[in-house]
């Protein structure tokens, strides 16, 4: 049989993977209109979103308070477990350092990330992090909505400006 190895590919692709974007998209909206910089991130379980997270540093002072952090940590008290295994993070910015690093001690499945971030992702950016060796690996599909995610932040920063 001739195999097509782009129907091959579509077929292992999460079809629901846009929906759950647009999800941390509508966290990023929430950040963005309580003048935080606009990131948002969902963690999907089984098919369903199971946690929601929007940046919240600048409220919270806290330099842990980034989305996707914050929903690993609802999605870990969700489940009832620091185990993430079976779980896909959704974040509409390249992950920083702290966050990627809690994505492999949580051993989260797989990451889809929006816009890249050349001043602290490192997933693309500065490094690749989830290229070493670590005891775990998290499988990565970039750029999901990265145009829609980058307009957003461009838009802040421009808000911002103009203030
Ligand atoms: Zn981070």
């Amino acid at each position: 049989m001739n195999q097509d190895p782009d129907i091959t590919m579509k077929s292992q692709e999460n079809p629901q993977k846009y929906k759950y974007m647009k999800a941390a998209l509508k966290e990023a909206q929430k950040a963005s209109s309580i003048n935080e910089v606009p990131v948002g991130a969902v963690v999907v379980y089984q098919d369903k979103i199971i946690a929601r997270g929007h940046n919240l540093r600048e409220k919270a002072q806290s330099f842990h308070a980034h989305a996707e952090f914050i929903a690993m940590l609802k999605a870990s008290k969700k489940i009832g477990s620091w185990r993430l295994e079976d779980c896909d993070v959704y974040v509409t910015m390249e992950p920083c350092p702290m966050c990627a690093g809690a994505m492999i001690q949580s051993r989260v499945k797989r990451l889809y990330y929006g816009v890249k971030d050349p001043k602290a992702g490192v997933v693309d950016s500065i490094m690749n992090l989830f290229e070493y060796t670590f005891n775990h690996h998290v499988e990565v599909e970039s750029g999901l909505c990265a145009e829609e995610s980058k307009i957003m932040i461009q838009e802040f920063f421009k808000k911002l400006r103009n203030k």
